[in-house]
């Protein structure tokens, strides 16, 4: 054990020393509440309410509320939750990661933890890996906090549920799954506790800061959220940033044309690949080749969209490769992530480089999309107030949820001892010969009928593998991310007599391997069969997890052996590895390759060595750092825009306040507006801007909000034509011809203008000026139109104006990666010169709202207009976060704007 492993390990047993006595006196507390009949169990919560509104905390309430939980589950569904997950329920009550095994009963572990905080009305959001889960543990853990009088909702891809026992929908396959009632997004939040996907939680709260109308809101703030599977999320997910997109009408040709040119250029000569950095660079030769060919001038002046796209093509040649890195489905290219094997429908990759491969698999070519909202799972989820997650793969990861997200990982000892047995790596010279020594291996164990799950790197090993199994004679299952699908059900009988499962690395996380396969509860005769099988597997030394390869990182390969010796189970585990691995070639040292071939070994004889050992696991230590420094870089820059968008979303949820009628009428506020005001404050933090964009703490109407700007801007005007000291060089001219254009100011108000001598004297004038035109200006629409009219006209210029400025940003970031060759540190630029854009931004916000207010004309579809604007956005996009096709009818306006029939226009 490492010095630093010891120290840890300290501090861990202390953090356990420290909860024991809590789990005690739920212990303690056990008979108290068996006696309780069931209506009084669901009483317990109101007592709860109660005494927390008086003097009482939630952590008094511990003990109490995790017994009435533990007892709620011993009656509802028949689990009673182990000291050790009482443990993890205080460990995540906390605010920490529990690592707990896979199979410890994590689920169960949460409700403890969701309960009590629950008690508190702020929400809990409970976040999954993907919709099957989040429904699962809805259904099945809803029972639970049902018994307890609370409503449990979930959200997932297109749905939202709340569980509901009365209801037996007998369309879900799954029992498991039946007794969801569908509602309306909102009602799922209003929910006690939530559960749901990460994807739909990000986008739901981007979502929200794009309506038009507080009604529309669906979240209603972030309170605490345990997310479970957490390195999954917030690790392996934290470098693919969500973004709501819409398609960009212009070019996509250029990826087509450029494609044709890459396989013309020659690597070395050409171009440059460094597989480490997973970079290709053109060299002044390949650049020249390439105009040549084309006939373009591609770093010259006004073409950088050249040169960008020119660099995709050929990432998109070099570095990417089909069936590894992405599938190509039904037209379409979908991202396979590269540390569960899933596949990542709706995300594309970013900056042309998802277009860039789509011309080189030659499918059509997706219009490359503009942004409309975006942010890093980092960033989402550290807006919640209180964070906990739960996975059994945190440990090798502390250091960085330590710094990143503030959270410190306890380990939670397993319920019963862990027995399996994890052999040291077989090594082989070559790839060909590890597989060949895979299949044999699992052929003898299939003969025997011990169940084997064999974890692969990539779709394309993963089907090598069946390939060779097949030749073989052994019947197998093949789970990859091309049948996403059937996931679940296909993991879940993983644990069978005989079964082989062939599975991309960590499919079906989150599912339970249960030795001897799964049954139904009222199996009845079956069970005692069951239980027949289950001991004859246990006999034969239960699950064997084979890894064929070792992943980049640790904790991956972790995740696959902990499938196996779940709840004191026998099993074992063992790794296949090949100098020809990926991981070897690219980071292995020479020394060894050199030494491989000394020994001269057959090819599919293993060796064990010592050093060789070694040496994976440096190069994963090294991986890993490399991949946490590229995860803490994408942070940075987004924390850059993190502060902005806050700014941003704050004016925004004010403005939608100060415009709520429920509001105007009910003051003081609803429960439901104190909850997001403090949602609100909880995500502002010191990003107060600009004068028209300071925090509106009067709870300003909106229209002394547009008069404030108004005047802002009127004093900058002045400023600017009419310097202090310098007399002479007033040009009030110009200053009347600009009041003129704001609001309109007659021959004779103009000559007045020129006239002042006195700058204070004028800027009350034409602050008085712009108040009257502003009555005027309402007195002719009508208040209510007027109403209307201002809110539309903030809130679309802000979004337009912001969406802008999304894209700046993005060309901004792409142009200092540029500058560090010139010595300058590219994230120090980019804060500056952002934030300078961001200045430019808020003024743009100011002089354009200054300038429309007064120029709104009584049209029919101002005033309602505000209730729908932004449909082609969300249209085309909700959900999946991607610029999801072109959705525009043939006989539709074209989208470009030009007045002209789709059809005849872009669309022919
Ligand atoms: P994890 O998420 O930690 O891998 P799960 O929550 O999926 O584990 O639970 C794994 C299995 O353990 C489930 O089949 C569940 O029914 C069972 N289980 C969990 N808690 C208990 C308990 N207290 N008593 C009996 N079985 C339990
Ligand atoms: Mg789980």
């Amino acid at each position: 054990m490492s010095f630093i492993s010891q120290i840890f390990g300290d501090s861990n047993q202390q953090c356990l020393d420290e909860i024991q006595p809590l789990v005690e006196r739920v212990n303690e507390l056990e008979k108290e509440f068996e006696v309780f009949s069931d209506e009084q169990l669901k009483d317990k919560t109101k007592e709860f309410r109660k005494r927390l509104s008086k003097d009482e905390t939630l952590d008094d309430l511990l003990p109490e509320a995790f017994a009435a939980v533990r007892e709620a589950s011993r009656r509802a569904i028949g689990l009673r939750h182990f000291d050790a997950q009482i443990l993890g329920g205080i460990v995540l009550y906390r605010g920490k990661i529990a690592e707990m095994k896979t199979g410890e009963g994590k689920t169960l572990a949460a409700t403890l933890a969701a309960y009590l905080n629950a008690l508190g009305g702020g929400g809990v959001h409970i976040v999954t890996v993907n919709d099957y889960l989040a429904k699962r543990d809805t259904n099945w853990m809803g029972a639970v906090y049902h018994a307890l009088g609370l409503k449990v909702g979930c959200i997932v891809h297109d749905r939202a549920y709340l569980y509901e026992p009365a209801v037996v929908d007998k369309n879900e396959v799954t029992v498991e799954m039946q007794n969801l009632k569908e509602v309306p997004r909102k009602a799922a939040y209003e929910a006690d506790i939530t559960h749901g996907t990460n994807n739909e939680f990000g986008f739901d709260y981007l979502r929200d800061n794009m309506v038009y109308d507080l009604s529309q809101m669906a979240q209603r703030g972030h309170s605490f959220a345990i997310v479970d599977e957490v390195d999954s999320i917030l690790i392996d997910e934290a470098r693919t940033p969500l973004i709501i997109s819409t398609p960009d009408a212009e070019s996509t040709k250029l990826y087509e044309t450029f494609t044709k040119v890459i396989p013309r250029l020659q690597e070395n000569t050409d171009y440059n690949i460094d597989e480490k950095m997973k970079a290709a660079t053109l060299t002044d030769d390949g650049i020249e080749k390439v105009e040549k060919i084309m006939g373009i001038d591609i770093y010259g002046e006004g073409s950088v969209r050249y040169a960008h796209q020119l660099e995709e093509a050929l990432r998109a040649h070099v570095l990417f490769k089909r069936d590894r890195d992405y599938i190509v489905k039904d037209g379409e290219v979908i991202i396979v992530d590269e540390f569960t094997g899933r596949l990542m429908f709706g995300r594309r990759y970013s900056g042309g480089l998802h277009q860039a491969i789509e011309a080189k698999e030659g499918v059509r070519v997706q219009q490359e999309s503009r942004t409309l909202a975006t942010i890093t799972f980092q960033n989402y989820f550290r807006m919640y107030k209180k964070l906990a997650g739960m996975t059994g793969t945190a440990y090798t990861n502390a250091e960085e949820f330590s710094q990143v997200y503030k959270l410190e990982v306890v380990v939670v000892p397993t319920n019963k001892p862990m027995i399996r047995t994890d052999s040291p790596d077989r090594i082989y010279r070559t790839e060909h010969g590890k597989f060949i020594a895979v299949a044999q291996d699992i052929k003898e164990r299939h003969e025997k009928g011990q169940p084997v799950l064999v974890g692969t790197v990539s779709i394309e090993r993963n089907e090598l593998l069946s390939a060779l199994l097949k030749k073989e004679g052994v019947s197998h299952q093949v789970l990859n991310a091309k049948n996403h699908e059937k996931e679940a059900q296909i993991i879940s009988q993983a644990g069978s007599l005989g079964a082989v499962t062939v599975a991309t690395n960590m499919a079906g996380r989150g599912v339970d391997i249960i030795l001897g396969g799964r049954v139904d509860d009222d199996a009845g005769d079956k069970l005692s069969d069951w239980r027949k099988t289950h001991d004859k597997i246990v006999e034969l030394g239960g699950l064997c997890v084979m890894g064929t390869e070792r992943h980049e990182a640790r904790r991956i390969d972790n995740q696959l052996r902990g499938r196996s010796g779940r709840q004191g189970d026998p099993g074992s585990s063992q790794f296949f590895v090949s100098m020809e691995d990926d991981l070897m070639r690219i980071f292995g040292s020479d020394k060894i390759k050199r030494m491989m071939e000394a020994l001269n070994v057959p090819e599919d004889q293993p060796i064990e060595n010592k050093m060789i050992s070694k040496a994976i696991e440096s190069a994963q230590g090294k991986i890993e750092g490399y991949n946490f420094d590229i995860r803490k870089h994408v942070l940075e820059y987004d924390d850059v825009m993190n502060k902005q968008r806050e700014t941003i979303y704050r004016k925004r949820k004010e403005i939608l306040l100060s415009s709520d009628s429920s509001r105007q009428q009910a003051d003081p506020p609803t429960p439901h507006v104190v909850d997001r005001l403090s949602a609100a404050d909880g995500v502002t933090g010191d990003s107060a801007a600009d004068g028209s964009f300071e925090e509106n703490k009067k709870n300003l109407s909106l229209k002394a909000q547009i008069l404030g700007m108004v005047k802002n801007e009127i004093k900058r005007i002045v400023d600017f034509h009419a310097p202090e000291d310098y007399y002479d060089n007033w040009n009030l001219k110009e200053v009347s011809e600009i009041a003129n254009a704001i609001f309109g100011v007659s021959d004779e108000g103009k000559n007045k203008i020129k006239e002042f001598k006195d700058k204070n004297e004028l800027v009350a004038h034409l602050n008085e000026l712009a108040e009257a035109k502003y009555s005027e200006k309402e007195n002719q629409l009508g208040a209510e139109n007027m109403r209307g009219a201002e809110k539309a006209i903030l809130l679309r210029t802000i979004d337009m104006l912001w969406m802008d400025h999304l894209d700046n940003m993005d060309h901004l970031r792409d142009s200092v990666r540029l500058r560090a060759y010139g010595q300058r540190d590219p994230l120090v630029e980019y804060k500056n010169e952002g934030h300078k854009m961001f200045q430019q931004l808020l003024q743009a916000i100011q002089g354009q709202v200054a300038a429309m207010i007064y120029k709104v004309e009584i049209q029919q579809s101002m005033a309602t207009s505000a209730n729908q604007p932004m449909r082609l956005n969300r249209d085309e996009t909700v959900g999946g976060g991607l610029s999801g096709g072109n959705q525009t009818g043939r006989n539709d306006p074209c989208p470009c704007g030009s007045g002209k029939k789709y059809k005849k226009c872009h669309g022919k």
